[in-house]
């Protein structure tokens, strides 16, 4: 079994590359930090081979954890080759990484990708000039038409049987050449034991890279010489370190570039990305702009295609409810098993799973701006607002992931580079209104709000927004002081997004949705429904309001009174909701005992005024996130007792937010 890794910058193509090689569907996007873990997968056909896709990077300095875990793979695992992925759009930058990946010693092939572009724009680049620079074999290709795949793989399988190392790698020159070669014969042996290829050590020794001196067991003396090499450098080049090895790799791709590259103007792709961003990043409008597009996606997403929609499935889901209804009375079932089937696992399940409509077109646009191009710009944006809560535009990232969920946005925070970005991202994220508390929203604006239920949607989703701010405000002068770190993201050029990727994108949400309602929501609702239905000497009782949880829930229903609710069903839903919010939903249907729309607002009119009604809505959109993402938190904090006080954190928050909408509106409308 051979093992080829998948490596490039973010957005260079790579796992448009991967899916093509692999005929698999991971999600694409024109958005860096997309893929943040290494999936791996087998080549078609040669299923003796197997591709890994790794995080895309622009260096091999572990300063994110993107590079940590493209660096931890390719020096211990030892891939049997590289494929590097260059976007031959912007050549130059994406060498940059390539000169370094062939410091590794690894039999290497180029995919020399988006080359669609570069022909289209009256550009072209000598493939057979590069490859003899490079010494590497170089295969043009565009991933997204498939365009040169099948040439790539024949190369890709003769370089693996060959296994030819890049054989040029002295491009330094001068005071460097002269550093790097000392160090390498210093260090020559250790870098050998520790599975290190010397010229790469050296390189890293030079650049002062702390894993690496630690990784080899570098001694004092040899601390010593090495310093005193580079400081001679130094003074030699009057740069320091850093800026002297980028000079030189830069120096080198320009040579490389001038000879092979012919550019006479930038892509048209590039220009036209150009005019677009004058108007989308401008100054001034540019957040109004961001602000219009996702008014325009929330009523398009509510009013115009998924409430009908979500009417339809509604229909559908009561004529099946009504059939096995009969179906089981015609059967002669007893009257709790039927009980159990409609009044819990049908109404339950089919109250969240009318929802998913509303979810998948939700994530049609979200997808699409993101495949565009365009979110990445939204990042640049806010950049400026984000730094004043103490985050870098980089936050912005995880943020928006929370909007669909917590778990994959807490994960994403990994993308981050400082520790104190990250955890105060990872606090704040789960204010970001997840896709699970969509149903919650709905389900109560179709009761109380139903003629203002996009604005009320909007109000929430900027309410945690807000609080999300004010927390930031709060920590950033607190637990979290200091400085975000300077924000670099690179923006991609505006792209038409392949109908594919946005396609998987819809899929992999609404077969995720599918999934949470025939699991955790399925159990849910029989435990409530078992719980709801007995009392404690286990006899069915007629009225809920007798059972256990009548009795568990109003021990904790008094708690909201300030929120302006006090009953057992809406303080058990809120409970429920920890498994996934969906079940606060599914809980409230199962309770109320509703088999209609009609006769489930009836049912929340005796729980909630419009008022109590929001403040409840208010509570949920913040209070702490269900057990996954909790997990998450718990994982990506590293510890167990940072995690509660989070959860904690954003309770408390949520009961704050909640009483006060309460209150202050009670002094407006009077209760
Ligand atoms: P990754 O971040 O390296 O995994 O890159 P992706 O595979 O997610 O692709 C980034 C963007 O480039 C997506 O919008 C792709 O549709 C687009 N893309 C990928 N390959 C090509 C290509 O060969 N030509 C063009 N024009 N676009 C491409
Ligand atoms: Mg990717």
């Amino acid at each position: 079994m051979s093992v080829i890794a998948l490596a490039g910058n973010q957005n260079s193509g790579k796992t448009t590359l991967y899916n093509k090689l692999t005929g698999s569907n991971q999600h694409v996007g024109n958005f860096p930090g997309v893929t943040l873990e290494k999936k791996e997968g087998q080549l078609k056909k040669h299923k003796d081979i197997s591709i890994v896709d790794l995080p895309g990077i622009y260096s091999l300095s572990p300063y994110t954890l993107e590079e940590v875990v493209t660096r931890d793979f390719l020096l211990k695992e030892k891939p049997d080759l590289i494929l590097n992925i260059v976007d031959a759009t912007n050549i130059e930058r994406n060498l940059y990484l390539t000169l370094q990946l062939m410091e590794l010693s690894i039999p290497m092939v180029i995919a020399l990708n988006m080359m669609d572009e570069v022909t289209a724009s009256g550009n072209s680049i000598d493939v057979k000039k590069l490859s003899s620079h490079l010494g590497i074999p170089v295969v043009p290709i565009s991933a997204s038409r498939g365009e040169g795949i099948s040439e790539l793989i024949d190369v890709i399988i003769r370089a693996s049987k060959d296994n030819l190392c890049p054989k040029k790698l002295d491009f330094c020159i001068g005071e460097v050449h002269k550093a790097i070669h000392s160090i390498s014969h210093l260090i020559y042996d250790q870098a050998v034991a520790a599975g290190y290829p010397p010229r790469f050590a050296a390189t890293k020794l030079v650049e002062g890279d702390e894993p690496t001196f630690k990784s080899l067991a570098i001694t004092e003396n040899q601390i010593h010489i090495i310093e005193h090499v580079v400081k001679d450098m130094e003074e030699a080049l009057k740069t320091d370190r850093e800026a002297a090895l980028a000079d030189m790799r830069y120096c080198y791709i320009e040579k490389i570039c001038s000879e092979a590259v012919v550019k006479r103007q930038e892509t048209k792709e590039q220009r036209r990305s150009e005019k677009i961003d004058r108007v989308l990043t401008h100054k001034y409008f540019g957040i109004p702009i961001f602000l219009g597009i996702m008014f325009f996606i929330f009523w398009m997403t509510f009013h115009v295609i998924g409430a009908p929609l979500q009417e339809l499935l509604e229909t559908l889901i009561d004529g099946l409810t009504e059939t096995a209804s009969s179906g089981l009375i015609g059967m002669g079932v007893s009257q709790w098993v039927h009980s159990l089937v409609i009044d819990g696992i049908f109404a339950g399940v089919g109250s969240v799973l009318s929802f998913l409509p509303i979810i998948v077109v939700l994530f049609f646009f979200l997808s699409f701006l993101e495949d565009s191009g365009y979110m990445a710009r939204v990042a640049f944006l806010m950049d400026k607002l984000l730094r004043k809560i103490g985050l870098s535009g980089r936050s912005f990232v995880p943020m928006l992931i929370g909007f669909g969920c917590s778990v994959p946005a807490i994960m994403a925070t990994r993308t981050l580079a400082s520790e104190r970005d990250r955890k105060m991202t990872i606090v704040l994220t789960p204010f970001m209104s997840c896709s699970a508390k969509l149903p919650i929203y709905g389900m109560m604006t179709a009761a109380f709000f139903p003629d203002k239920a996009a604005l009320v949607m909007i109000s929430l989703y900027v309410t945690g927004i807000i609080v999300a701010v004010l927390s930031g405000l709060l920590l950033k002068n607190t637990i979290f002081k200091g400085e975000p770190v300077p924000f670099v993201m690179e923006l991609p050029a505006y792209r038409i997004p392949a109908r594919r990727s946005v396609l998987i994108h819809m899929w992999e949400k609404g077969k995720d949705f599918i999934q949470r309602a025939f699991t955790v929501i399925f159990l849910g609702t029989i435990i409530i429904w078992f719980l709801q239905s007995f009392n404690w000497s286990l006899d069915m009782v007629e009225n809920s309001s007798k059972s256990i949880l009548a009795y568990l829930g109003s021990i904790v229903a008094p708690i909201f009174i300030p929120l302006g609710f006090n009953d057992w069903r809406a303080s058990t839903a809120l409970i429920t909701g920890l498994t996934a919010k969906e079940a606060v939903v599914s809980t409230l249907t199962v309770l109320t005992g509703a088999v209609s729309d009609i006769e489930l607002s009836q049912a929340l009119f005796a729980i909630f005024t419009p008022l109590s009604a929001f403040a409840f809505l208010t509570f949920t959109l913040l209070y702490m996130p269900c057990i996954a993402a909790f997990a998450a938190t718990k994982r990506e904090l590293g510890s167990m007792k940072y995690a509660v006080l989070t959860a904690l954190y954003q309770t408390a928050t949520a009961y704050a937010a909640g009483t006060l909408v309460f209150q202050i509106g009670s002094l407006f409308i009077g209760g």
